[in-house]
Formats: structure tokens, sequence, C-alpha cells
């Protein structure tokens, strides 16, 4: 599932790949992904390119010539990106951007979680993104004294979208790992000390898995780009039984707020 990293990986492919691109046509295969355009391909087509690609969270928008906005979301198993036109068309393509220069930008679902929403204009969007909480990478001091009276695990609290914004399963293990914090102690019990930890774990975990252009793990590929390979230095996530990295304790795993997470039981309290 991509999360803030993976997701940045992509707007970064799609910032190279689209400026000064010219969007010559579009086809639907599959509308039920798409919300907002009304089954019109021609609006689908951006008033003829992209001026900009915005993220906030797990959100990218990709802003057009004609001022509309195209919200993609990836869900699980979403790959939007641009390969040449000559490229096989793999099953679960759902839209397909003709390009100059004979490329693609296509949006590849299996799952159909994830979908694309075109919105009228910028304020649409800030209203959207309005109700998502702060972006991951950019969370402000005074964030975590609203996670304090949260009356939640401080696990759910980092994987509600509306707390923060772009962090999932791994990218919360792993910030809970560093930051020493145990995944189901409620956010009431943590101290200014702690969110003030766990603010600067996540920012250091997030920018360290940015440089290694995210993590590859199972699902999710970028397509048209590279792969990822934060993977090798997860520190907890999917290393459960395994020797903790700091202190060699065996890393346990237990279902917190239904999701499969792992920590060690020494260096996290
Ligand atoms: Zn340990």
């Amino acid at each position: 599932v991509p999360e803030l990293p993976e997701v940045e990986a992509v707007a970064r492919d799609l910032r190279r790949a689209l400026a000064s691109a010219v969007i010559e046509g579009v086809t639907v295969h599959r509308w039920d992904v798409i919300d907002g355009a009304g089954r019109r391909c021609g609006a689908l087509r951006l008033g003829g390119g992209i001026t900009g690609v915005l993220r906030h969270g797990k959100q990218l928008a990709l802003v057009g010539k004609d001022g509309s906005v195209l919200v993609v979301q990836l869900g699980m198993t979403g790959e939007f990106g641009v390969v040449p036109g000559r490229a096989p068309m793999i099953p679960h393509t759902h839209a397909c951007w003709d390009l100059d220069g004979g490329r693609h930008l296509r949006f590849v679902d299996p799952r159909r979680f994830g979908g694309l929403t075109l919105l009228d204009g910028h304020e649409a969007l800030a209203e959207r993104w309005a109700r998502l909480g702060p972006d991951a990478l950019s969370l402000p001091a005074q964030w975590g004294e609203a996670i304090i009276h949260r009356r939640t695990a401080i696990k759910a609290a980092l994987l509600d979208q509306g707390a923060v914004a772009g962090v999932g399963n791994i990218y919360a293990d792993e910030a809970l790992a560093l930051a020493g914090i145990q995944p189901a102690r409620p956010c009431r019990k943590l101290s200014k000390h702690d969110v003030a930890k766990l603010r600067s774990a996540l920012c250091s975990v997030l920018r360290a898995a940015l440089r290694s252009g995210g993590s590859t793990v199972r699902t999710y590929r970028r397509l048209g780009g590279g792969q990822g390979a934060f993977q090798a230095k997860l520190r907890v996530y999917g290393r459960s039984g395994q020797p903790c990295l700091g202190c060699g304790m065996t890393l346990r795993s237990a279902q917190v707020v239904g999701r499969t997470t792992v920590w060690c039981p020494t260096c996290q309290t």
C-alpha cells in the first residue's frame, strides 16, 4: 500500500515526465473509478496539459491548463505514471491519456480502492485537503498537543488521515520504533516529550524513505518509474520474530486497531 514516500516518489516521476507535456486525447475503460467528469473524456483533457503536480498525504493532484484539478488516489494497488505508448496495456488499466511523443499516462488499479476525481479548481481542492490532517512531512510544532487529547491508541491516531495525512502501517510502526513508543499506548498517556520525539521520528523516517524512493513491498510498484529500496532499511515492519536491531530482543507482533503491528518490547515503552 503506497504511503507518503511512495506517493511522493510518484509525484516526482510525474513532475519530470509531465513538464511541458501535451495531452492529445483520453480513453476511459472504466468510468466507475472516475468522479466528477460526467463521463466526458473532454473534461479529463485538463485543457491539454498539466501546470503542476501537488501532493497532500497520500493524495496527488494534477493541475490542468484550464485550471481544473484531477485528484489521484492510489488506494491499495493503484499505479499512475507515464510509459511509452508501445508498452503493453496491462490488465486493469482504467484510463489512458495520449501525450505528445507517443507516450501514455496510465491509471491502473486491480483492486479499485483508488480512484480519480475531477474538481473545478484550487478552491475545491483546498476544501478537500482541509478535511485531512497536516501533511506528515511538515507537521506543525503544536501537532502533538492535539494528539495527546485523543482517546485512541497512538498507532490508531497515526493511521487516522484526519490526524496526520500520509502515514500507513509501515511508517507508523517505523516511527513508533524510532521514538521508543509502544504502539498500543493510549495517546493520553504520552508526555509532551514523547509526542515531540514522535513528530521528529516521523519526519526522519519519511525523509529517509523518500531518499530511497519509498519501500517496495508486495503490490506497490511505480508505473514507468523505478523501484523503492527502503524495505531493506525497515527496523520493525515485517520483522516479527526477528531480533531487534537495537537490543537483540525478539520483536513481537499483534493486532492493534485491526492492523498487524510489530514492536520491540524492550526498546518501546
Ligand atoms: Zn529492542
